[in-house]
């Protein structure tokens, strides 16, 4: 077009597609297709080569799949990107090149329920393990790293509290330390918040939720920064190392920036198979052209509603970053300055009988185990999405039996303070 960079809300509509080469189509069509034609032996052996970039099979790569990856890669400032089957997936794909039996990551304790499970518990299936700490003691995140410690792990707006972290403040640490930071900026995505721009190393998303917007995909996808020497410590062999299971290729620094990408896809979506439909992905991509519209209605909309419960006499406190008595909201100001995100909890003096109530009456809300839907949506976190914790795990994540959880949609404000209105009252009758 012109030598201005693009902006965010350019990016978002245009980043990663061109008009389809073979029909003009102007949409980004959906390649259902599993496999692609070869032009003749040289060219199949040259992509098996990464010699020449190319299609070969929609486990790796898919037209409709790498759009997307390359336009949420230019929203997050990064160098490339992989998506895959779920958030879930994505954070498995984020760490399976920095990991070995015996490693550790040094993780947040205020992180989704889903995933401080998924290090507890299964990640050891792999010999990996993590370490939860406090984000707000910076002196116990850095004395938690080891010789044996391969990133730090966080999320940028913490699910379920709206708790913001000081991202820049860690990646002080992990940059001193030698490790990567890895942050989840699922909950502000990259509208609010781009965690490359603190010094993140790699970014994950559940694609699920604002991405796409409306709560008709599951997918997940890992931006890397492009930033990080992955030879200099020799910590990260997968990627410094002639890979076996890659004919002996040593990712970095052969395709620089490029490495951890094309690593994630050569090996990672080849051997684990947590592969994005591109079904999915056309989805995704449709939700990202509107999300600067949306995230701005989203953080709109949560002031007023947490300013409204936070004057209402039957609520305890509100968690909001976004609310000025936050003791977050000076530190939202700098990491997320277009607002602190529409994701938040509120206690009820009532405790958990007055949650559970409160749950049953809402009308408006919808009653899921979701976030980032165009609809506003309500949860009870301790008896669902965190229940799997212990009692001082729940209240450290943020997510007490006296609290509920609240995803705050687009519809109009007034009907949204009006259903919790309503619903508060029948809690306390
Ligand atoms: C939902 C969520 C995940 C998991 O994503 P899925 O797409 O459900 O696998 C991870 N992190 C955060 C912050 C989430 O909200």
């Amino acid at each position: 077009m012109t030598d201005r960079q693009p902006g965010f809300d350019t990016l978002a509509i245009h980043a990663g597609t061109a008009p389809d080469p073979a029909t003009g189509a102007r949409q980004v069509p959906i390649y259902q297709t599993t496999a692609y034609v070869f032009r003749d032996a040289d060219h199949a052996a040259k992509l098996f080569n990464l010699q020449e970039v190319g299609y070969i099979y929609s486990r790796l790569t898919n037209p409709t799949v790498s759009a997307l990856g390359a336009r949420v890669a230019a929203l997050e400032g990064g160098a490339g990107a992989v998506c895959c089957s779920s958030g879930h997936a994505a954070q498995i794909m984020a760490l399976f090149p920095l990991m070995g039996p015996g490693l550790n990551i040094v993780a947040s304790t205020r992180l989704y329920g889903g995933t401080i499970q998924q290090f507890t518990n299964t990640i050891r299936k792999f010999g990996w393990s993590a370490k939860f700490v406090d984000t707000e003691d910076l002196a116990a995140v850095e004395a938690a790293i080891d010789d044996n410690t391969r990133a730090i792990f966080c999320e940028s707006i913490a699910n379920p509290g709206g708790y913001i972290t000081d991202i820049q403040a860690l990646a002080n640490i992990a940059n001193l330390k030698g490790v990567p930071l890895i942050v989840d900026n699922t909950t502000a995505s990259p509208y609010l918040c781009r965690p490359i721009e603190f010094g993140a190393t790699l970014v994950v998303h559940s694609a699920t939720k604002y991405l796409t917007g409306n709560g008709t995909v599951t997918g997940g996808i890992v931006v890397d920064s492009g930033k990080f020497d992955w030879s200099a410590s020799g910590k990260f062999p997968s990627l410094s190392e002639p890979e076996p299971a890659y004919h002996g290729l040593a990712f970095h620094p052969a395709l620089g920036s490029m490495a951890f990408t094309f690593h994630s896809i050569a090996i990672g979506l080849r051997d684990l198979g947590m592969t994005m439909n591109p079904q999915g992905a056309h989805y995704t991509l449709m939700g990202i052209e509107t999300l600067a519209l949306r995230m701005q209605k989203h953080v709109k909309n949560a002031v007023q509603v947490a300013e409204w419960l936070e004057q209402d006499p039957r609520v305890e406190f509100v968690t909001y970053a976004g609310l000025k008595s936050s003791p977050y909201y000076h530190r939202a100001q700098m990491i997320c300055p277009e607002g602190a995100g529409a994701l938040f909890t509120f206690a009820l003096k009532g405790g958990y009988d007055a949650c559970v109530k409160l749950i049953d009456n809402v009308k408006l809300f919808s009653h899921v185990a979701n976030l980032g839907d165009t609809r506003s949506l309500i949860i009870h976190s301790a008896s669902t999405t965190h229940r799997q914790l212990t009692p001082e795990q729940q209240v450290k994540a943020g997510a007490a039996p006296n609290v509920v959880r609240v995803s705050i949609g687009i519809e109009d404000p007034a009907d949204i303070i009006a259903d919790l209105h309503q619903a508060l009252t029948a809690a306390n009758a």
